[in-house]
C-alpha cells in the first residue's frame, strides 16, 4: 500500500473554514427556516466592476477568434500586466522582471513553501492566516515560532523575544486582526531580517484597503527590503477576483540564498516547472483593473467594504466590547475576555444567527477573539449590526 505522507499527520484534523461550514449546516439542519448572516469567511460579495468585467469578457471573446487565440502563455505572466503592476502598484519600486503573475496569493504561498522546503525555521504572527503554518507543516517544517500579536503589543510582534529564523511570515493589513503595520514597525522588521539573515514573506493581499497615506502599502517602501523580502499581492479582494483567480509575487533580484544563489533564479525554475501560468482571461481582467478607470472602480469597491467595516465598528462601539481593526482593513477583531472563541462563535450562531470566525482558528493568541468580516451585502451587514446591538 502507498504510505501516507508523514507530514500530514502533523496537521490538525480539520481546517478552520470546513469546521465553520459544518457547524453552520448542523444549525440549519435543526433550524431550517433560520436566516443566517455570514460575517465569517472573507469572501467578496459584490459584482466585479464594469471596466474589469469588460476586460474579462474581451479576453474570453478574443480566444474565440483566429487572430486573438492564445494558448499557453509565459509562465511568469503577460508582460503588460507585469509592467502595470510594477508601475501602478509599486510605483516602479520593483521591476516588471521581478513580478510573477499567478492564480492567487494563497497558491503562491504554497509554491514558496515548496521552494524553501521543510528544513527551515519559521516565525509567524499569531494569530495569522492559517496557510502559513499548515502549508509549512505539509512540507515538514518543524521549527515554528509564534509571535503573539495582541492589543497589549499593538499587534506588532515583540522582536526582542523572537529567535533568529529563516523565514518570517508577515501580513499587513492583517488577517484576522485588521492591524496595519507602520513604517517604523516595518523598518524594525526589515532590520531584524537583515541582522538574522532571514527572508520576510510579506502578504499584502489587503494592501489597497490602506487609505491612510502615512501607512505603507508595500514592504518595498522600506529601505533595504529588496534584500530581505518577497511580497505577494492579489486581485481577489480589490477586484472581486476570489473566484476568477489572479495574483502576483515579487521576488527581488537582490534577494539571495546563503550560498549566493539569487532566490529569483530558483523561483523562476519552480514556477516554470510546476505552474503553467495564470488564466489568460483573468490576466486581461487584471490589465483592465489597472487602467485608470479600472483603478477607480477598484477604489470604489474597497471603499464599499471599508464602509461596511466602519458601520460595524460604529454600530458596536458603545457596547462593552473590545473592538479592534476595521479601519484600513476589512476585518473587525473583537475580544471576549474569559471566553473561548468557539463558544462565542456558537453563542452568536444560536442567539442571533450570525456566522463569525473564531479567533483561535488563526493561532493560540487568537483565543478569546472572533473575527467579523466586512465582506457582505450592505443590507446583511446592517441587519447583522442590529441583531448584535440587541444581543449586547
Ligand atoms: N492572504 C491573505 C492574508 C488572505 O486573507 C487571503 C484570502 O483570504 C489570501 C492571501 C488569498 O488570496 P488569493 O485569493 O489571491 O489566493
Amino acid at each position: 500500500m502507498t504510505k501516507r505522507n508523514p507530514h500530514f499527520s502533523a496537521l490538525k484534523p480539520t481546517y478552520l473554514f470546513p469546521e465553520i461550514n459544518q457547524r453552520k449546516l448542523q444549525y440549519l439542519a435543526q433550524h431550517p427556516t433560520a436566516k443566517l448572516i455570514s460575517l465569517g469567511i472573507g469572501d467578496t460579495t459584490e459584482p466585479i466592476p464594469s471596466t474589469i468585467t469588460h476586460g474579462l469578457v474581451d479576453g474570453a471573446a478574443r480566444l474565440g477568434t483566429k487572430e486573438g487565440y492564445t494558448g499557453y502563455g509565459q509562465e511568469q505572466g503577460q508582460s503588460l500586466l507585469r509592467e502595470k503592476i510594477a508601475e501602478n502598484i509599486y510605483h516602479n519600486r520593483v521591476s516588471p522582471q521581478e513580478v510573477f503573475i499567478s492564480d492567487g496569493a494563497k497558491c503562491d504561498i504554497g509554491r514558496l513553501q515548496a521552494l524553501f522546503g521543510g528544513d527551515v525555521s519559521i516565525a509567524v504572527q499569531d494569530p495569522a492566516y492559517p496557510v502559513y503554518v499548515d502549508g509549512s507543516l505539509m512540507h515538514g517544517v518543524k521549527q515554528i515560532h509564534y509571535m503573539p500579536c495582541t492589543p497589549e503589543n499593538h499587534f506588532f510582534p515583540t522582536l526582542k523575544t523572537t529567535p533568529p529564523v529563516n523565514l518570517i511570515y508577515f501580513c499587513s493589513p492583517n488577517n484576522p486582526t485588521g492591524a496595519v503595520a507602520t513604517h517604523d514597525q516595518l523598518k524594525k522588521l526589515v532590520q531584524f531580517a537583515k541582522i538574522h539573515q532571514s527572508i520576510i514573506i510579506f502578504d499584502s493581499a489587503y494592501a489597497h484597503y490602506i487609505q491612510d497615506p502615512t501607512l505603507p502599502r508595500s514592504i518595498y517602501e522600506i529601505e533595504g527590503a529588496h534584500e530581505v523580502a518577497i511580497e505577494m499581492g492579489s486581485f481577489s479582494k480589490i477586484a472581486g477576483f476570489t473566484g476568477v483567480r489572479l495574483g502576483w509575487t515579487v521576488v527581488p533580484e537582490k534577494l539571495l540564498f546563503e550560498d549566493g544563489t539569487p532566490v529569483i533564479r530558483d523561483w523562476m525554475r519552480l514556477f516554470t516547472t510546476i505552474f503553467n501560468g495564470a488564466s489568460n482571461i483573468a490576466q486581461q481582467g487584471g490589465i483592465a483593473a489597472l487602467s485608470t478607470q479600472g483603478f477607480d472602480e477598484m477604489q470604489q469597491l474597497t471603499q464599499f467594504y471599508l464602509e461596511n467595516a466602519r458601520l460595524i465598528v460604529e454600530g458596536l462601539k458603545h457596547f462593552p466590547l473590545e473592538i479592534y481593526g476595521g479601519t484600513n482593513a476589512p476585518y473587525v477583531w473583537i475580544r471576549f475576555p474569559g471566553q473561548k472563541s468557539w463558544d462565542v462563535f456558537q453563542m452568536l450562531l444560536e442567539n442571533v444567527q450570525i456566522v463569525t470566525t473564531p479567533g483561535s482558528g488563526f493561532g493560540p493568541a487568537g483565543e478569546g477573539f472572533v473575527r467579523l468580516s466586512a465582506f457582505g451585502h450592505r443590507e446583511n451587514v446592517l441587519e447583522a449590526i442590529q441583531r448584535l446591538q440587541k444581543l449586547f
